[in-house]
């Protein structure tokens, strides 16, 4: 496993070089350039704060909290975002979901049938499904054996029709980050976009890489509300990158992609820090006690270093471990098909007592 001191930011402290050779404008599909947005009854006015009579987007006009079409742009989350991340407004794009995010990149970028993409396997499984709906090659780089990508095969991998280079870090469902100069070689070296998918970076002690947005105008972060910010249910992701480039994913979003109640729900919880860091420190510290307990049970071989807040262990027989917890009524993931993984089960961490009820369980097995 990669050692904890390469995971530092060497990049800090010197001079920031920015990428001076990179315009989005010519990764653009041509379809999208020449596109002309929907223009939502809430765009065609300007409000100057005083109070107004709405009679343009045939909503019905009795109040119930959610009778109005929501705010398109999300004002004022992105105002509360950009504050906590410290970027302009201008560089936020919020989804559907994290996936909704992935799945504008694709198309405002990818010509199907015609451009790749390159993803470093074991990860997320979605960046495949994403690229098949929208009929776009996958290059697949696997990662290094001790899960880092392998900078030298994904650059060789590279042709003039590559687009995109999905980095996940922490990855999905490896659970550890990538090493901070590999990616920036990555970043250094490939003329389409690096987006790195950061839905565990709050796990994490590595800083995010949103803060080298002013670096390389190729970056692209996206972020999810769904993980530490414990709200999967209200989908909710966010993509921090250059101006230019999310102007070019606003021109192709739906205008209403983020609901009413979503966006009042995702402000209430960014705006409760306290109680992110919270929960989040006491996963981290159920994920060690559950760490510990599952070096205890002989058919585990292996628990991979984890950045997240799941642990993957290499046990005898994933198959019939699996089948075994789910006979006594507990969910694992079994992540034994992706490359590099033969015989590994993803656990995420839960509550004090579910993981309790984890330990005791897989202690029944390891002695029956
Ligand atoms: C869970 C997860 C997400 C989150 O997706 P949402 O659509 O925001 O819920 C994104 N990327 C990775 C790698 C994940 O594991």
């Amino acid at each position: 496993m990669a050692d904890k001191g390469t995971d530092k930011f060497p990049l800090l402290g010197e001079r920031v070089r920015v990428r001076g050779d990179f315009n989005v404008q010519n990764l653009v599909r041509e379809n999208v350039k020449r596109l002309k947005p929907y223009s939502s009854a809430r765009d065609e006015y300007l409000s100057d704060g005083s109070v107004m009579v709405f009679l343009d987007a045939n909503e019905n006009p009795f109040d119930n909290g959610v009778n109005r079409y929501p705010d398109p742009h999300q004002r004022s989350v992105k105002h509360i975002l950009a504050e906590l991340k410290g970027v302009r407004e201008s560089q936020i794009l919020i989804g559907n979901g994290s996936d909704e995010v992935l799945d504008l990149l694709f198309r405002a970028f990818c010509e199907p049938k015609k451009d790749n993409v390159i993803t470093t396997p074991p990860t997320y499984g979605m960046y495949k499904v994403l690229a098949d709906i929208n009929e776009i090659k996958v290059e697949e780089v696997l990662l290094t054996d001790n899960f880092q990508p392998d900078v030298e095969n994904i650059l060789n991998a590279v042709d003039d029709e590559t687009k995109l280079i999905f980095i996940c870090s922490p990855n999905n469902p490896t659970a550890n980050s990538f090493e901070v100069g590999r990616v920036a070689k990555i970043l250094q070296k490939f003329n389409g976009l690096v987006v790195i998918d950061e839905a565990y970076i709050d796990f994490s002690e590595n800083e995010s890489w949103i803060s080298h947005l002013r670096e390389y105008p190729n970056l692209v972060v996206t972020q999810t509300l769904s993980k530490a910010y414990g709200m999967a249910g209200i989908r909710m992701g966010t993509c921090y990158a250059s101006k230019e480039t999310i102007d070019v994913l606003k021109k192709i979003k739906p205008p209403y992609n983020v609901n009413e109640l979503t966006q009042q729900r995702a402000k209430e919880g960014l705006l409760n820090q306290e109680q992110v860091k919270k929960q989040v420190k006491e996963i981290l510290d159920q994920r060690e006690l559950v760490r510990e307990a599952l070096l205890e049970i002989n058919f585990v071989r292996v628990v991979f270093p984890s950045d997240a807040n799941f642990l993957l262990a290499r046990v005898d027989d994933a198959e019939k471990r699996y089948n075994e917890l789910l006979q006594k009524g507990i969910v694992t993931r079994n992540r034994s098909k992706q490359p590099l993984c033969e015989n590994t089960l993803r656990f995420t961490i839960g509550t004090a007592e579910e993981n309790k009820t984890l330990i005791n369980t897989l202690k029944e097995l390891d002695h029956g």
